[in-house]
C-alpha cells in the first residue's frame, strides 16, 4: 500500500473502522498538525501503534491550525503534511481534522485508544472524559528527545543569520530607517496582495543607506487582513516577493512590523499610532533621534512625530506636504 492509499475521507474511514472491527482489531486513534515533523513525532507515532493494531491519524486542516495555533502556520500544506504522516510505517490511515478538538471524530469512531503525546497531557482533559464515557481508553504517552518545532524555527533562524556573515547587520548601526511598503517600496495595489512592484528608485536608496551603515525593517499597516479581504499568508507571501527581490539587489530587511487590524478595532500598532515605531525602536536598540521614518502618508508622518523619530515624506506634492524622492530621501539621512 502506498502512502496516498492510505490518505482517506472521513466516509472511507467509517468504511476502514467498520473492516478493523469485523477482524477484531483495536484501533488506535491520534491527531495533531505534524507541521514539521521531527524525531519526538516519529518516536510518539511508533508508541501508539505498538499499543493498537490499526492506527488512524487526524492531522489538523491549515484553517483549523490557523484558528487554534497561529495565522501564520502551518509552513507546510495539509497535502504534503497528511502525505509525510502517511508514509510512516507506524500510521495505518490518515486523514483530516477541520475542527479545533478531535471530539466529534472520536465520538463518530469510538477507538478503543486515544493517544496523546506527552506535551498535550492537560489539554486532551475534556476530550478523554468523552472517550470514557464511551468506553475507550486515553494514553499519554511521554514525550522522547525534547524536540519541538519552535526550539527547531530559532535554530534554523539563527543558522541564517550566520551562514551570510557578509549580510548581517553591524552590531551597532548608525541609525534604523523604517520603511512603510506599499505607496514607498512597492506600488500600492489596494488589497491585492500578490501585486509586488517595486517602485523606481527604492534599489538605491536602500543601497545608498545600507552601506552608510543604516539597518532597514519595514512599518506596515495590513488593514485588508483585519477586514478580511486578504490572509497574513497572501501577506507572507508578497513579503516574500518583495524580500527575494531586495535580497538579489544585495539589500537586507532585519524585521517586518506589521499591524493587521481594521481602522474599527483601535489598535495602538496602526499608523499614525506609533506603536510599531515604538516597538522596533526597542527590538533594535536605537534612540527615536537617529530614527528615520519613510512613507508616502500623512499617517506615517504622524506617527514618526509621535515616536519622536525624523519622518521624511515621498508621497504625492500637496501644499503642505513637501514631496522627496526616495533616493533624495536617502542622501538626507546618510548626509546627515
Ligand atoms: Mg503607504
Amino acid at each position: 500500500m502506498t502512502a496516498a492509499d492510505k490518505i482517506l475521507t472521513l466516509a472511507q474511514v467509517d468504511a476502514w473502522v467498520e473492516a478493523e472491527r469485523a477482524t477484531g482489531h483495536r484501533i488506535g486513534f491520534t491527531c495533531g498538525a505534524f507541521d514539521v515533523m521531527h524525531a519526538g513525532h516519529a518516536h510518539y507515532l511508533g508508541e501508539a501503534r505498538a499499543l493498537c493494531d490499526g492506527l488512524l491519524v487526524a492531522v489538523n486542516s491549515d484553517e483549523s491550525i490557523q484558528r487554534y495555533k497561529n495565522p501564520l502556520r502551518p509552513v507546510n500544506p495539509w497535502k504534503e503534511r497528511a502525505f509525510v504522516v502517511a508514509s510512516l510505517a507506524s500510521c495505518d490511515r490518515v486523514t483530516m481534522l477541520d475542527e479545533d478538538r478531535p471530539l466529534s471524530l472520536l465520538v463518530r469512531w469510538k477507538p478503543e485508544l486515544y493517544l496523546k503525546g506527552g506535551d498535550y497531557a492537560s489539554s486532551s482533559l475534556r476530550s478523554a472524559s468523552a472517550v470514557a464515557a464511551y468506553g475507550g481508553r486515553t494514553v499519554v504517552i511521554p514525550a522522547e528527545f525534547g524536540s519541538s518545532t519552535t526550539a527547531m524555527f530559532e535554530r534554523i533562524q539563527a543558522l541564517a543569520v550566520h551562514a551570510a556573515p557578509e549580510r548581517a547587520p553591524a552590531a551597532e548601526p548608525r541609525g534604523l530607517v523604517l520603511l512603510d511598503r506599499d505607496g514607498t517600496l512597492i506600488r500600492d495595489a489596494g488589497f491585492d496582495p500578490s501585486q509586488v512592484e517595486l517602485l523606481p528608485g527604492v534599489i538605491e536608496a536602500l543601497r545608498m543607506l545600507q552601506s552608510a551603515g543604516f539597518r532597514l525593517c519595514l512599518v506596515t499597516n495590513q488593514q485588508g487582513i483585519g477586514i478580511g479581504y486578504f490572509g497574513y499568508r497572501d501577506f507572507v507571501e508578497g513579503n516574500r516577493k518583495l524580500l527575494r527581490a531586495l535580497g538579489e539587489a544585495g539589500i537586507a530587511i532585519a524585521k517586518i512590523y506589521f499591524c493587521p487590524h481594521s481602522m474599527g478595532e483601535h489598535c495602538t500598532c496602526r499608523k499614525p499610532a506609533p506603536g510599531m515605531i515604538v516597538r522596533a525602536l526597542r527590538d533594535q536598540n536605537v534612540p527615536p533621534d537617529r530614527c528615520f521614518v519613510i512613507g508616502d502618508s500623512v499617517q506615517d508622518m504622524e506617527a514618526a512625530q509621535s515616536a519622536g523619530c525624523h519622518g521624511l515624506y515621498v508621497g504625492p506634492s500637496g501644499p503642505a506636504c513637501p514631496s522627496l524622492a526616495i533616493v533624495e530621501a536617502a542622501r538626507r539621512i546618510v548626509e546627515g
